[in-house]
């Protein structure tokens, strides 16, 4: 039932084994649901759901209750679809020209997000004399996509009946995760002013800061993604469950002498003799060539027999290096594997090494892991 759009890589010959926990997904799900009701909650899969895997985490999340979901593009609204014959799909990148016969073939709604969009949406449910549903997106202050807010009022006041169904009307907040920016009120301010324009009409503008905070700015739908996926959101709303879990094979173990260097560039010499892990993972990846380490900066930590152990040296392509002197001998063998998310390692952890986000790991996860779904 649950299957995976990745080639299936045998535990014995991957590199790294990826683990992801979709009863953490489904809880956290749950979690947010609860939260807000009466609000609906829905989930955002975009990204392959934030790289985890779009099939088996809408089936979780449909498992959990959730029935309206947003991604992207319409390729992942197909997939999507196929997966989730009854869920009410929106795809928030809008309309592309010539699109709009599969809207309406696969029953997906776009997010309108400019004033061409509703023309040509309005121009073909006209012409087929179908009132589609779709969702408006206004914006309300972080110029990137929707209509301005004088766009919106004009849509209100036009004396024609829309040709299509407005069925959602939704903003997006720009600074969500800072409570204390001003940006968030005056957006929130601004779009109770344009839904109370659409009386009857659904309205959401909460992303996931925004669904972990104030009531107010819940409206009728909240759309989290990162954290359900387990992430902070931008900037640092407390996490819900760890949902993945990144073990990485040791395939050789070596020493290295006081004042010699490991890996490209001789970035890192070691100040005394060191017993070396070398990990079968790198860059292709998906981990972060910035998490790496060198004289002049610190790196990530991956755990080895329970204990942290830093980086050393550059993050190669397909290789990397860790300090595994601590770990008692014996402790650590060619074969093992070394945690670099999981067992108190988080993506935000890994993504400050890298000068990241935590959306940035998930969605750079690599192809190579063999894949594990629990749960
Ligand atoms: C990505 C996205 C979300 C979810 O944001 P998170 O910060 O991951 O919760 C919600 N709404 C829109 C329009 C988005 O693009």
């Amino acid at each position: 039932m649950t299957t995976t759009p990745y080639p299936a890589v045998a535990p014995e010959e991957a590199g790294g084994h990826l683990t992801i926990d979709l009863g953490a997904l489904a809880a956290n799900y749950a979690d947010l649901a609860r939260r807000v009701a009466p609000a609906q909650c829905a989930a955002v899969v975009k990204g392959d759901a934030y790289g985890l895997g779009l099939e088996p985490a809408a089936h979780a999340f449909w498992r959990a209750g959730a029935r309206v979901f947003f991604v992207a593009l319409l390729s992942e609204a197909r997939r999507l679809r196929t997966a989730l014959p009854e869920a009410t799909i929106y795809v928030l990148n809008g309309l592309f020209a010539g699109t709009e016969p599969v809207y309406r073939d696969l029953e997906l709604r776009p997010a309108l997000g400019s004033m061409e969009e509703i023309e040509r949406w309005a121009a073909y449910c006209g012409e087929i004399g179908e009132a589609l549903p779709a969702a408006v997106h206004v914006d309300t202050g972080m110029n990137r996509l929707g209509l301005s807010p004088a766009e919106a009022v004009g849509l209100a006041e036009s004396p024609d009946p829309l040709p299509f169904t407005m069925a959602l009307l939704m903003s997006h907040l720009a600074c969500a995760d800072d409570p204390s920016h001003a940006l968030t009120a005056r957006q929130l301010e601004d779009f109770q002013a344009i839904a109370a324009l659409f009386p009857g009409v659904p309205a959401s503008l909460a992303n996931s800061a925004a669904t972990l905070g104030d009531k107010a700015l819940h409206f009728d739908l909240v759309r989290p993604g990162i954290a359900v996926y387990g992430g902070l959101s931008r900037g640092g709303t407390a996490p819900l469950q760890p949902v993945v879990r990144l073990d990485l094979r040791i395939i050789q173990l070596r020493d290295v002498h006081e004042g010699e260097a490991v890996g490209y560039g001789a970035a890192q010499t070691v100040g005394r003799l060191s017993r070396i892990a070398i990990v079968s993972a790198g860059y292709a990846d998906g981990i972060p060539r910035l998490a790496g380490s060198s004289d002049l900066r610190r790196g990530a930590q991956l755990i080895v027999a329970g204990r942290r152990c830093p980086l050393v040296g550059r993050i190669s392509m397909d290789l990397m290096a860790i300090d595994v002197t601590e770990v008692p001998t014996g402790e650590v063998e060619a074969g093992d594997f070394a945690t670099l998310l999981g067992e108190g390692i988080g993506v935000d952890e890994l993504a400050r090494h890298a000068e990241t986000i935590g959306y940035e790991i998930l969605t750079s996860l690599g192809r190579r892991y063999h894949r594990r779904y629990i749960g």
